[in-house]
Formats: C-alpha cells, sequence, structure tokens
C-alpha cells in the first residue's frame, strides 16, 4: 500500500501509531505518578535504561509518549520530547545542550519571549550573534571557533520574514553546526524539516497544533540528521549504543527529567485531539490570511501589509520554493495618525487578545504588548514599527472577516 496522505495519517495516528486497548481510539490518559513493578530487578532496569518504561511521570508516562510518538511520525524524525509549553521546550532544550564558552548564531526575527529568553543564556556566558537569517550570507559571516549552533525560526512573527533554511541547513550541515528551528508558525506539512536539513525542530503546540486555545504544550523533534559524535557537551553517561539518540538523551535527562516543565498526560490528550484537524484547519487559515492580505493591502487606511504569500514580500520567493503554506499569521500598519488601539476596539468578530493558531481571528497592537519589554531601538531592528497590528487569521468564513474589518475601517472614514 502506498503511504497514506498526511491528513489521514494525522486523523489515524493516534490508533494506529499507540495500540490503545479495548477497542479504543485515543491512547489512555493515566493519571498516575508512579509506576509499580512486579519485580525489583525490572525497576533497577528501567533505571539503568537496559528496559523501556516509566519509573515517575516528571520523566515519562504513556500518556505523553504516546503524543510524542504522532509528533515524530508527523515530522519525519527520529525521537520526541515533549513539554509543559513551547518555551520550556526551547529553554531546556538550549539550557540542556550549551554551556559558557560556546557560541550560538541567532535569528534577530524572533519570538519576543525567545529573544527575552536569549538575555539568560548571555548572562550565564553563552556568546550569541543576532543576525538577519533572511541571508545566508550574515549567517556565514557570523561564525567563530566557537559556534555550536544556528537557531532560527521559520516565518518570524510579526514581521513575517522568512528564514533562507535550505541554504542555512546545508551550510550547518556543510559545517557540523546544529540546526535549530522554531516551526511553530508552519506545522507539518507545511515545512519540510528533513529536506531543509534541520537537527532539531522546536514547536510550541499551544498553536496550530493544539489549534482550539485551551491547551499549553511544547516539543522538541530530532530529525535524525546530527551527527551527535562530533558535539561534545554531550556527558558520557548519555552516549548510549545509538550515537543518533544523544542529543535526545540528553535533553530528556537533563532538559525534561532535571528541569521538570512536564507536558500532563491530560493536555497530552487535549493536544493529539486538536492535531487530528490540523491540515484542515491550517489550509482553511492559510486560503483565508491571503485573502484577507490582498483585501487590507488594497485599502486607502492601510499603509503596509506584511505576509509571504504577497508577491511583494521580501521573501515572497524564498517562502514559496521551501514552504507549502504561506501561514496564517499577518501584520499591518495603519496610516499614519490612526490610533492601533481605537481600530482594534471597532472590530466585532476579531478578538483584541494575545495568542496566535487558534480557530478564532485575533488581533493586538505590537509594539505596546508583546514587544513593548524591547524597546523601540530593538523593535526598529526586527522591523517592527510602532502603530503595527498583527494578525492570528482564523477558520472563520471569509466572507465575515473581510466584512468586519470593511466595517472598522469604515468607521474610521466618519
Ligand atoms: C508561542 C510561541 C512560542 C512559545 O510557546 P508557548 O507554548 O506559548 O510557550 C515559541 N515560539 C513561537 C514561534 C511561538 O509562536
Amino acid at each position: 500500500m502506498t503511504k497514506p496522505g498526511v491528513t489521514t495519517r494525522q486523523v489515524h495516528a493516534d490508533r494506529l501509531l499507540n495500540h490503545p486497548t479495548d477497542g479504543a481510539v485515543h491512547a489512555s490518559t493515566t493519571n498516575s505518578v508512579l509506576f509499580e513493578f512486579e519485580k525489583t530487578q525490572e525497576l533497577v532496569d528501567v533505571f539503568q535504561g537496559k528496559k523501556v518504561g516509566h519509573v515517575y511521570s516528571r520523566s515519562s508516562s504513556g500518556s505523553v509518549t504516546a503524543l510524542q510518538n504522532i509528533l515524530t511520525e508527523m515530522e519525519g524524525g527520529i525521537a520526541s520530547v515533549c513539554f509543559a509549553t513551547g518555551m520550556a521546550a526551547i529553554s531546556s532544550t538550549i539550557l540542556s545542550l550549551f554551556k559558557a564558552g560556546d557560541h550560538i548564531i541567532v535569528s534577530q526575527y524572533l519570538f519576543g519571549n525567545t529573544r527575552s529568553f536569549m538575555d539568560t543564556l548571555a548572562d550565564l556566558g553563552i556568546e550569541l550573534t543576532f543576525v538577519d537569517v533572511t541571508s545566508i550570507h550574515d549567517v556565514i559571516a557570523a561564525k567563530r571557533a566557537n559556534t555550536r549552533a544556528v537557531y532560527a525560526e521559520t516565518i518570524a512573527n510579526p514581521v513575517t520574514q522568512v528564514s533562507d533554511a535550505r541554504a542555512i541547513g546545508k551550510w550547518c550541515e556543510e559545517n557540523s553546526l546544529l540546526f535549530m528551528v522554531d516551526n511553530t508558525m508552519t506545522p507539518p506539512p507545511s515545512f519540510d524539516a528533513k529536506a531543509m536539513k534541520a537537527s532539531l525542530v522546536m514547536t510550541s503546540l499551544t498553536k496550530y497544533i493544539a489549534g482550539h486555545g485551551n491547551v499549553l504544550g511544547g516539543a522538541i523533534i530530532d530529525m535524525g540528521t546530527f551527527d551527535w559524535t562530533g558535539f561534545d557537551n554531550i556527558k558520557p553517561q548519555y552516549q548510549v549504543a545509538d550515537a543518533s539518540l544523544w542529543g535526545i538523551t540528553q535533553i530528556k535527562k537533563k532538559g525534561l527529567r532535571d528541569m521538570g516543565a512536564t507536558l500532563s498526560p491530560q493536555s497530552a490528550h487535549l493536544i493529539s485531539v486538536g492535531l487530528e484537524t490540523l491540515t484542515l484547519r491550517m489550509a482553511r487559515s492559510t486560503e483565508n490570511a491571503l485573502k484577507l492580505a490582498t483585501y487590507l493591502e488594497g485599502h486607502d487606511h492601510i499603509e503596509r501589509v506584511y505576509y509571504p504569500g504577497l508577491a511583494n514580500h521580501p521573501q515572497h520567493y524564498i517562502a514559496r520554493e521551501q514552504l507549502s503554506s504561506y501561514g496564517a499569521i499577518l501584520s499591518f500598519d495603519l496610516v499614519p495618525g490612526i490610533d492601533p488601539c481605537e481600530f482594534l476596539d471597532q472590530l466585532k468578530l476579531v478578538l483584541s487578545a494575545t495568542h496566535l493558531g487558534d480557530t478564532r481571528s485575533l488581533a493586538l497592537p505590537v509594539a505596546s504588548t508583546i514587544f513593548f519589554e524591547n524597546g523601540q531601538r530593538e523593535r526598529a531592528r526586527m522591523g517592527i514599527t510602532e502603530t503595527m497590528i498583527r494578525l492570528s487569521v482564523g477558520i472563520e468564513d471569509i466572507d465575515d472577516i473581510v466584512a468586519d474589518f470593511e466595517q472598522a475601517l469604515s468607521c474610521l472614514a466618519q
């Protein structure tokens, strides 16, 4: 049989990958923190990694493992670890793999809280260079003798810069550098992490994958493309038999077991249910985003629209070539003199809320909220204007979304 399509695989993944008992179509959700062993030797063997099993649910449980199996299959990787939030996945992974004196080349266009976390890394002695990841030349120019990794997002938020992942991945492979990609904006199958030679994919499950604004989660997926034997931060005790698992083992032990931001079994269940409709929601949101971007672009009160699906977007050609979806985040600048908050108050269907990747369309003023802490200079460096509005386009009927903007913009004209 030929390999089923991605939607088919997502809908049936829990049943087929996790083999729930009694005819159940979802993996069971356990409330047990502890796991009993009839023979103590078995407990010892699990502790020593000689046998697969669960001993304490901070480290692992059947429910979270079930979601990890689905995520690994979906990304085409070799192993995954889930965390309580996307930020926990990012921070725990980086803290478990790097040490003072290491150098990481980092995108200058980052999710606000990831950018803020980078300051913490700098305080700990990890060296960082922030570069424009839409240009491979800027990335290459930042390399030093102690460079270990490159960290980028597929499509950045709110300005929607698209990183040149194919060129960065190829260069990282040639230079034995870890390529870490935050794929939250372009969940599978939009971005082919393996073809782009990503080493580790990080994602906020809270966003498109769960999709309904009712659960937090994060994950890291090892794509199996990186040679961990050349990465000398792996502790001897995690240099297990299969070298492809060295990295994920250290992330599991240091990042999850020791740092402890574990995903709850109930959350894992909610995320796996949301995931069943991921491709449908993503396709609809993306289609809506392109239509809305086109509408807004033509309006007198709108100065500029930022959306990779528009032909005049600076990285439209990269997005077209490297992504199978332009995503559903778009931002725009109102013409000078219009207050973003006053405008947003006119919207009736679209919610004023921070969050993205939801079924509902959401909007917020960027400079005064999610990038307020960064200050005007840093915002300018990221391409964020002071009046920018960010939209996360939902799955509503597009005519209703456009009508809402039409009436809100017409209020301004009066
Ligand atoms: C939301 C988000 C995160 C953080 O995820 P949480 O689940 O909210 O912690 C990280 N990266 C990107 C690109 C995001 O949009």
